[in-house]
């Protein structure tokens, strides 16, 4: 088991998860709300988390210059995005905003922590979603949700590869619990069955 807290965060009420491990605390995707990020670390006992950012679209970075990471991770086709309002969809809310924090680049396959990092584009190109094979657990950020998938509207978003990535995901065990960027839990064997795939 994980020990894990989730955080609803910001006006997209978007997840920020906090997970404890041998390596110390992984936060994946910082969404808003700096202080209260600061006072969940508090309460792990943790001041430098890791980040892992499943993409760039603003709601999932907003409080990312305002934490001490100790690195933040992220797929390299998304920095371009976290520096750029209307690559990250701020600005057509009429909030423009750019993260200044420096990026470490998670391709495809590569290991961080507990984590291996799968490369799911469609949302957005550089998507990434973190599994956890030996705990049964995914952070699937807005690739899978709770019965839906991620928005294909959005600037630079991929949809002819939106199919694939979710393929892949379903190939998962079923018994994987998934931990979206939004809304609840759900596993890869209930999704599967809704889709009928
Ligand atoms: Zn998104």
């Amino acid at each position: 088991m994980l020990e894990m807290q989730r955080l609803v965060l910001g006006v997209c009420a978007t997840n920020c998860y906090l997970v404890r491990t041998k390596e110390g605390v992984f936060m994946i995707d910082p969404a808003d709300d700096a202080p209260a990020i600061g006072n969940a670390l508090a309460a792990m006992g943790e001041q430098r988390p890791t980040v892992l950012l499943t993409h760039a679209h603003f709601d999932h970075i907003l409080a990312l210059d305002g934490l001490n990471a100790r690195a933040v991770y992220a797929h390299p086709a998304e920095e371009a995005a976290l520096r750029d309002p209307r690559r990250n969809a701020s600005a057509q809310l009429g909030m423009p905003f750019a993260a200044a924090s420096p990026l470490t680049p998670l391709e495809d396959g590569e290991r961080i922590g507990p984590f291996v990092a799968l490369h799911t584009p469609g949302h957005r190109p550089g998507c990434l979603c973190f599994y956890a094979e030996e705990q049964g657990v995914l952070f699937s950020g807005d690739t899978l949700f709770c019965g839906a998938y991620g928005r294909l509207d959005l600037p630079e978003a991929q949809p002819e590869r939106m199919r694939g990535s979710l393929e892949r995901l379903f190939a998962l065990p079923p018994e994987t619990i998934v931990y979206p960027g939004h809304g609840e839990a759900t596993t890869i064997g209930q999704e599967v069955e809704g889709w009928g795939w």
